[in-house]
């Protein structure tokens, strides 16, 4: 079955793979594209993680995950500036497409939404420029609106592309199929990001969905049309590869790693 085209977010195995381990399952089943975590590339330092993607001729379809700043007070926003110029040194490092950066919540005690959104356009604004030396573009991932309190405040897709806008060159969107499936402007919008497209992140919504954070379905087993999807991304000129994302705690966390990539590549060869 085909694997061109397919990357295995490592989160999608992150119970049963390290980098290594992970990296060497992939390549075995013939998977060239992956996408890690800091934690997976704190584990080793930097330059070991360089040294395991380019001796397996791994393509890094993105890295995994930094912004955050919108639940930042003042005195935090500088820490997350900070930390996340060097998960642009890391990402530079591994040779990654792109860095996924999601809002961050809102501050504990806010209710000021607005004020989260604008700190994270002020911090990616001011880590713009480090990236841009280094070479590495920031995708900018609007998250489901269930999250916009704890985790994402930028939610769609329109306004992933407004941001863009104001940033500029080294800026761009990573669109998460899971995040933006129910957005009935999703057309109009990714008809909108063409020149933008950094990353397309698949997997499926399951109906019911029994955890916000920990159960996204196997492509196949929701309700997303994956394919129509993917035209529309196709047809914004983006060509880069499909990236596997699910955190599933109490399904695919729990099964061994082989059977997890075997069913990612089944499905994405009847699905996708
Ligand atoms: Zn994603």
């Amino acid at each position: 079955m085909k694997t061109e085209g397919l990357s295995i977010n490592l989160a999608t195995v992150r119970h049963q793979y390290d980098l290594k381990t992970g990296v060497e399952a992939l390549v075995k089943h013939g998977i060239r594209g992956v996408s890690p975590w800091r934690e997976h590339v704190q584990a080793v330092g930097m330059t070991e993680a360089a040294r395991i993607i380019t001796s397996n001729g791994m393509k890094v379809t993105g890295y995994c995950r930094g912004g955050l700043f919108g639940g930042a007070d003042a005195a935090g926003q500088q820490a997350l500036i900070d930390d996340n110029k060097r998960m642009i040194d890391e990402g530079a490092a591994i040779g990654a497409d792109c860095l996924v950066m999601i809002g961050g919540g809102m501050a504990p005690g806010s209710r000021d939404i607005k004020t989260a959104r604008g700190r994270y356009l002020d911090g990616m604004a001011a880590i713009l420029p480090h990236a841009r030396a280094c070479g590495v573009a920031l995708a900018v991932e609007p998250l489901h609106p269930m999250y916009a309190a704890d985790r994402g405040c930028i939610s769609l897709l329109s306004e992933a592309i407004d941001i863009c806008e104001q940033l500029g060159e080294g800026s761009g969107v990573a669109i998460d199929a899971y995040h933006l499936w129910w957005d009935p402007d999703l057309e109009n919008q990714i008809t909108r990001a063409k020149g933008k497209i950094l990353a397309h992140h698949i997997c499926d919504w399951l109906v019911p969905t029994k955890d916000m954070l920990l159960d996204r379905g196997m492509m196949g087993d929701g309700v997303i049309d994956l394919p129509r999807i993917r035209r529309m991304v196709e047809a914004a000129g983006f060509t880069g590869y499909q990236e596997v994302e699910i955190f599933s705690a109490e399904n695919w966390w729990k099964r061994p790693g082989d059977e997890v990539i075997r069913t990612c590549i089944e499905r994405y060869n009847t699905v996708c």
